[in-house]
């Protein structure tokens, strides 16, 4: 199969002979001759598959007859995060060299004024967040009946950040006649009920479950204790690292972040943060600096994180395990992409076990434990031991003669880990103070968070309430959500502020 088949413009075929692709994925090859034909589609496809170049180039050819008018955009693409919709808008840029599209980003955290001039010179394409696109809406400033083609971009996504109420909204806005292209990784009740409600007799199309993405990926566990010996495991993994070029390093939760991330400037890693608090300017500078290099390292939360495409990223390593075992999935996806390959690391604390299961449940495979690594070796946690208590225990071991994480790092460093570390991953002291203090203090309230229905979100500083993060994910679904029950966010924030 080549992409001259498949009924796309010269202009386009252009431009991804340009981006160097040769072949269709499979998302591509069945989707694109179904878009071109005004069908509507649901494609049951997660990122890393091509299913941004699925619904982008089609879109391109289509756009090449007509014309934007002001305030009515032709098509609009729907994103759950800043991010994702970002990386939208490079596709276009990128399979659009040869054409004359006006693409219009509508997200939180940037300024009213540039976007609404933006959408007053007419938009081709506008790909939004969904809360300020209905702010957009509400206002008067922007008119969705123009809308040509609807696409609806990773929409369990959204589902988990509570937006599906805003895409009904908006589904209702766009003309009924309009084309509705639609992309889920899984396809949970509430996203086949909106799928029977808002699309008009779809082709189904499913590639590569979730699941079957993790072939290219080489994945391992680590065993360790909690509190300040966990990040003494991340420093040692990092450092054992081979074939290293980066890393993220996923926490399940945003203090976690912060903590960890200022730990490992301490350490003299160079290390980026990204997750949900931060203002959009500091997203961007954070992501930039990791894709060109700046960073070797970046510590993220899931939230921040699913969904990036980041063509070149050699190691995750989940410093938390996730509780959800679909949110693996997501992660280690980070890695082994367009072709590459991949290692994920994930440490595992004792209390971690259950997850792991539920892991290897989902993906249908067991993940080895590393050379040397075994929680049996691990003594039981006990309540308070990532507390000071616990940190000093650590100190007082690590300086014994003769012991300490020296000992422990020479006999149990993985054979994936095993070759020397490549500079990049060293400690650099001369960038050891950059950007110390935790950027982004100015939570997006809109855009890029969870507007309600916030349970799922893993970002936040909560104590634990009820079930914590044992609640199976049916409970967690909008339908089942109590009115008025707020997710409260009590958490004290002094708590567990040692670095290791
Ligand atoms: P996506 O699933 O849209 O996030 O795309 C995942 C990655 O695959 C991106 O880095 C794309 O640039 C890349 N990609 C998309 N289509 C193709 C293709 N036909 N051949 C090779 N790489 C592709």
């Amino acid at each position: 199969m080549t992409f001259s088949k498949l009924g796309l413009s010269e202009k386009v075929l252009q431009a991804v002979e340009a981006s160097g692709y040769l072949t269709p994925t499979p998302i591509q090859a069945e989707a694109i001759p179904q878009v071109l034909a005004g069908r509507d589609v649901l494609g049951i496809a997660q990122t890393g598959t091509g299913k941004t170049a699925a619904f982008t180039l089609p879109m391109l050819s289509r756009l090449e007859k007509g014309r934007a008018r002001a305030r009515m955009p032709r098509t609009l693409i729907l994103e759950p995060t800043r991010e994702l919709a970002a990386q939208v808008e490079e596709s276009f840029a990128r399979y659009g060299i040869n054409h004359k599209v006006n693409v219009v980003l509508l997200i939180g955290g940037v300024s009213f004024g540039d976007q609404e001039t933006k959408i007053m010179r007419g938009a081709d394409v506008l790909i939004a967040t969904p809360g300020r696109l209905l702010d957009f809406s509400e206002r008067g400033k922007l008119l969705l009946t123009g809308i040509e083609i609807l696409v609806i971009d990773e929409a369990d996504r959204m589902l988990d950040m509570g937006f599906i109420p805003d895409i009904e909204r908006i589904c209702k806005l766009v003309p009924f006649t309009r084309q509705t292209l639609f992309f889920s990784a899984t396809m949970p009740p509430e996203i086949t009920r909106l799928t029977e409600a808002f699309l008009h007799n779809p082709v189904r199309i499913e590639v590569a479950r979730a699941a079957s993405i993790v072939t290219a990926i080489s994945q391992g566990l680590v065993a360790s204790a909690s509190g300040p010996a966990k990040r003494e495991t991340l420093r040692r993994l990092i450092r054992g690292a081979a074939d290293f070029k980066n890393a993220i390093i996923f926490c399940n939760r945003k203090r976690d972040v912060a903590i960890l991330h200022k730990s490992l400037q301490k350490h003299g890693f160079n290390a980026g943060v990204l997750h949900g608090d931060m203002d959009q300017r500091a997203r961007t500078a954070s992501l930039d600096a990791f894709k060109s290099g700046g960073v070797d390292l970046i510590v993220c939360s899931d939230v921040a994180a699913r969904g990036l495409d980041i063509p070149d990223v050699s190691h995750v390593l989940n410093f938390d395990v996730p509780t959800h075992a679909e949110d693996y999935v997501h992660r280690i996806g980070r890695t082994g992409r367009a072709g590459k390959t991949g290692v994920a690391v994930s440490i595992v604390t004792p209390a971690d076990q259950k997850y792991i299961l539920e892991i290897e449940k989902l993906i249908a495979r067991k993940i080895d434990w590393l050379a040397g690594e075994s929680l049996v070796n691990l003594p039981e946690e006990e309540p308070g031991q990532s507390g000071p208590h616990g940190e000093r225990a650590q100190r007082s071991r690590r300086t014994a003669p003769g012991g300490g994480a020296r000992a422990r790092a020479s006999t149990s460093r993985p054979p994936d880990f095993g070759a020397p570390a490549a500079a990049a991953a060293r400690p650099n002291p001369s960038r050891r103070r950059e950007g110390d203090r935790p950027s982004g203090e100015a939570a997006a309230k809109r855009d890029g968070a969870p507007r309600q229905h916030q349970q799922h979100q893993k970002e936040d500083n909560s104590p634990v309430i009820g079930m914590g993060d044992h609640v199976p994910m049916f409970l967690l679904r909008p339908a089942t959500v109590k009115p008025g029950k707020a997710a409260g966010d009590k958490g004290d924030p002094g708590k567990n502020t040692q670095l290791g």
